[in-house]
């Protein structure tokens, strides 16, 4: 009995959660995607968030983003917007090199749509909708016309331009633009300039710099709430990567293995990529025996879980430094880094999101940051372009989605077996018991069978 009250109870839930799923939300879904550079997971552990925590507490966390590997600023920010690795978007780190048309890409050389032109992120698709519009305070690629189209709003990057002009902009498209903005992205450089500067450890210059990304947040809540903006509005406030801690004992020099005019360096640290001017094993051979602390790839070695091999602008020998080690020249120094291998936890950040769309007070562990596509087209209504994302993984998060946890799962699977096995022993029992002979006849034949015997 109790089994099928559980299944009845089952069938119900999944019942009332798809009604819920079809009327909870406003017709004209819009989505804020905010991101603050090199906010490490832990942080969230380890610091006062009073502001974060309020958005948290109405919204849902997830404490964990796998993000992808090389762990660097434009390739992470790019995955996050098109749900594909390194090697499918073609931002494969933040200094380029293309042996075909021997273009350069960098930070301060980044406009060149071809760079871009591999994949289409979501404020493309979204501008390419009738009626939608999307706009962009500095996330990386926004001020590029890739595939001929930029956010109908954007800003050109500027480091000095203050958080608080950006979010004026934000906040000035998502109120009075016409036809309405329904996709905005914003960039903030903190807290990976100062995570770089001091190390994530030192405790007292990362409460102050954190300090003052909490009172940007609450500053965004406030002026969302000011604008009436707020309660129609998805806000997913992410991070492309985390940070590690440096020692200057640390480093792996180069020049102590190789000679320069054997190869040309096209990315130096954690991951540095390797083009040989001549001979590529005997360059491969010198960076092999280098350091115990760097793990030297050829390319049609590197391990596929990284995802990174499949694309020209990624160079024929890559060396991947061991956390906390910086690769450097005879000059160069070190610096505490992010880019390294992408299953090390100091590399992932979190997910915070509040919104129509999403559960109130809801916690997950973890999920991938190529996941935050699929989701933010879901919410969107847009169509999702072919990518590494897996949508499954950010169900719960979703108040239209019905989803188990593990346990759960297993749970209802014991319990329907479990009824299973009661039916059948009933049914059995009831066959048995219908199939045994009336004991009264039983005794009768054998008076009949008896009576020779005894005449
Ligand atoms: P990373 O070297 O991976 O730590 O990159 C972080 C740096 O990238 C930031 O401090 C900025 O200087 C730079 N950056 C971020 N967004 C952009 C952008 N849209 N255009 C140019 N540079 C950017
Ligand atoms: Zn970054
Ligand atoms: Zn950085």
């Amino acid at each position: 009995m109790f089994m099928m009250k559980l299944l009845v109870l089952l069938l119900f839930s999944v019942f009332i959660t798809g009604c819920r799923g079809n009327s909870s939300y406003s017709l004209t879904p819009k989505l804020l995607l905010v991101s603050f550079d090199g906010f490490r997971a832990d942080y969230l552990q380890k610091y006062e968030f009073p502001h974060l925590q309020n958005f948290i507490k109405e919204g849902v966390l997830v404490e964990n983003v796998k993000n992808v590997f090389i762990t660097k600023t434009f390739p992470n920010h790019y995955s996050i917007v098109t749900g594909l690795y390194e090697e499918s978007h073609g931002i494969v780190a933040n200094s380029m090199y293309d042996a075909v048309t021997k273009k350069h890409f960098s930070d301060s050389n980044d406009k060149d749509p071809f760079w871009w032109n591999e994949a289409v992120p979501i404020w493309v698709t979204n501008q390419l909708q009738e009626n939608r519009t999307s706009a962009a305070a500095m996330w990386p690629g926004t001020d590029v016309p890739i595939h001929n189209t930029t956010p109908s709003y954007f800003m050109n990057y500027n480091s000095s331009v203050s958080f608080a002009e950006r979010l004026n902009n934000i906040t000035l498209w998502l109120s009075n633009s016409n036809p309405p903005v329904t996709f905005a992205t914003l960039y903030w450089e903190e807290p990976d300039a100062s995570g770089h500067k001091y190390g994530p450890e030192d405790k007292e210059n990362m409460r102050t710099v954190l300090k003052e990304i909490d009172k940007h947040i609450g500053d965004l809540v406030h002026k969302l709430k000011m604008l009436g903006l707020w309660e129609n509005l998805n806000v997913i406030i992410t991070s492309d990567h985390g940070m590690t801690q440096c020692s200057k004992d640390r480093l792996i020099n180069l020049d102590r293995c190789i000679d320069h005019s054997d190869y040309t360096l096209i990315d130096l640290t954690p991951v540095a990529a390797i083009l040989p001017k001549r001979n590529r094993t005997e360059v491969y051979n010198k960076l092999k025996i280098c350091s115990p602390q760097m793990t030297v790839y050829l390319k049609e070695d590197i391990p596929a879980r990284f995802y990174y091999q499949h694309n020209d602008r990624i160079q024929p020998i890559i060396l991947v430094a061991e956390e906390g080690w910086t690769i450097v020249l005879n000059k160069s120094l070190s610096k505490c880094d992010h880019g390294y291998d992408n299953s090390l936890p100091s590399m992932h950040p979190f997910l915070a999101a509040h919104g129509p769309a999403f559960h109130k007070g809801y916690k997950h562990s973890t999920i991938n940051s190529v996941d935050i596509y699929p989701m933010m087209c879901h919410i969107l209504g847009l169509k999702p372009r072919p990518n590494n994302g897996t949508f499954g993984n950010t169900k719960c998060l979703l108040v239209d989605q019905w989803c188990i946890n593990l346990l759960e799962a297993i749970g209802i699977v014991i319990s329907a077996l479990l009824v299973l096995t009661t039916l059948t022993c009933l049914i059995i029992i009831m066959k048995n018991r219908l199939s045994v002979p009336h004991p009264f006849s039983r005794l009768q034949l054998q008076d009949d069978d008896d009576d020779p015997l005894i005449g």
